[in-house]
């Protein structure tokens, strides 16, 4: 056990360990197994899952750790920033990591004594690499799914129960079973605002190649009463979307009568006015494009000989076609923002007098569409505006001298962690000194496709 080493001798310990594992991985991908037979596979297979769960163990545990280091060092946003870029995970995977770290871990009190972690049983089943990560997921799910007034200590037997089940049958059982434990331990189906509260959500999935997108969630009862009302308004023969293959008869489905009401109840919030503003723009849709692009569209509507031009971009990051902006533009309660192919600069703003501070936050989502870091996928939306500070000029508050940046990105530049500077091509690069400004081509994917308009080194305005 590394328990008694000092830091030096468990590094040792660790590396040493790691490099066993690998030279053991060497071995076993040289080792041939066409003659094995397959009752050794599924010997092999038996082995390769049990050394992931213990795998998994160990990671939560370093997780863990770094969350609330024993050793009393380091910050979580370093430490996220790390893991993202060398561990290749995504912002939401290291999230969850980390939550599920701090429930199977003990804690230590401010008197220095450990707390039990929330889900002892489980903490322990996963450290011994005796559960899988679907195990986990179910029963992490049971046990929060039991309502509020289910007392501490039959929660505890149930997740107790869970664990024990789930290191003998695979995970749809262990749903079942936290089913079946749920309907036990709640028979009346009785939850409280809280219980509700806590499960309420919407997630957007992200958008398909199609432009679609899935919805998924649970509703509280209230948002429910809202829906039902706005879907009555679109019951069947009312309000039907009319284009020019609109059938006589209300053809819709339920399903489909039910994304129109979605809409309405989105498009009538739109234009109420009532959502206040958002960094200086009435809460609206966002749309930019070019010239050209709109030009085309608008040909191609009338003459079907002309192709439709690729969908434009909204500041959530995603792609509405051009049919769809033509329709939405008509409406007039829209952010459109349409620029000229060669300068990038803005011709035509929507509903804007004239181009003002909103429109400086127009021609980022034009320029920028988002965080204007080296691969931040944060969409203009959620992103502030950057004052680049061209140390050679004094820094006026032009256009071109601003810049989207996410909240975290934004601070850093603040800091001075990263630098920027104005590049020829009039995008914004970054650097944290150690080599040429880059520009992120993550909003961009012509440019990932199609190369760097501006290649480091020879940039810096
Ligand atoms: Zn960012």
């Amino acid at each position: 056990m590394a328990a008694g080493l000092g830091a030096v001798a468990a590094r040792q310990q660790i590396c040493a360990a790691f490099d066993a594992i690998d030279a053991a991985h060497e071995l076993l991908r040289e080792t041939s197994s066409d003659l094995v037979g397959n009752d050794f596979r599924i010997e092999v297979a038996d082995r390769l899952e049990t050394q992931n769960r213990v795998n998994r163990g160990l990671m939560y545990r370093i997780f863990g750790e770094l969350a609330d280091p024993p050793d009393g060092q380091g910050s979580i946003t370093s430490a996220r920033a790390a893991l993202w870029k060398r561990l290749r995970i995504t912002p939401r995977e290291i999230t969850r990591r980390f939550k599920l770290a701090a429930r199977i871990r003990a804690r230590r009190s401010l008197t220095g004594a450990d707390i039990a972690p929330e889900l002892p049983a489980l903490a322990e089943a996963v450290e011994s690499g005796a559960v899988g990560e679907d195990h986990i997921r179910a029963i992490c799910e049971a046990v929060d799914v039991l309502p509020a007034a289910v007392a501490p200590e039959e929660v505890a037997k149930a997740e107790q129960r869970l664990v024990e089940h789930a290191t003998g049958v695979d995970a749809g059982v262990v749903v079942k079973l936290g089913q079946r434990i749920a309907d036990h331990l709640n028979p009346d189906g009785r939850f409280s605002d809280k219980d509700r509260q806590r499960r309420r959500g919407l997630t957007l999935g992200r958008q398909g190649p199609d432009g679609m997108s899935k919805l998924s969630g649970l509703l509280d009862p209230e948002a429910r009463a809202h829906f039902e009302a706005v879907a009555a308004a679109v019951r069947p023969g009312h309000r039907v979307p009319n284009g020019p293959d609109t059938p006589v008869r209300d053809e819709r489905s339920c399903a489909q009568r039910n994304h129109d009401a979605f809409k309405l109840a989105m498009s009538t919030a739109l234009s109420s006015g009532k959502l206040g503003t958002h960094r200086g723009h009435p809460v609206t849709v966002i749309v930019t494009t070019t010239l050209a692009e709109l030009n085309q569209a608008a040909h191609a509507a009338i003459d079907q000989s002309i192709p439709m031009p690729p969908p434009a971009l909204t500041g959530g990051g995603s792609r509405l076609p051009m049919r769809d902006l033509i329709r939405l533009a008509a409406n007039a309660i829209h952010y459109l923002a349409v620029f000229d192919d060669h300068t990038k600069r803005p011709l035509y703003l929507g509903r804007q007098k004239r181009i003002a501070t909103a429109g400086q936050r127009l021609i980022c989502y034009a320029r920028d569409r988002g965080c204007t870091r080296p691969n931040c996928l944060v969409p203009g939306y959620h992103c502030e505006v950057h004052h680049a500070n061209p140390w050679a000029r004094g820094g006026r508050t032009n256009a071109d001298e601003l810049f989207f940046a996410c909240g975290p990105d934004h601070t850093d530049a603040s800091d001075g962690r990263q630098q920027t500077a104005v590049t020829k091509s009039g995008r914004l690069g970054w650097t944290d000194g150690t080599t040429p400004p880059q520009i992120n081509h993550a909003h961009h994917p012509e440019e990932l496709l199609h190369g760097d308009p501006d290649p480091p080194q020879t940039d810096v305005a």
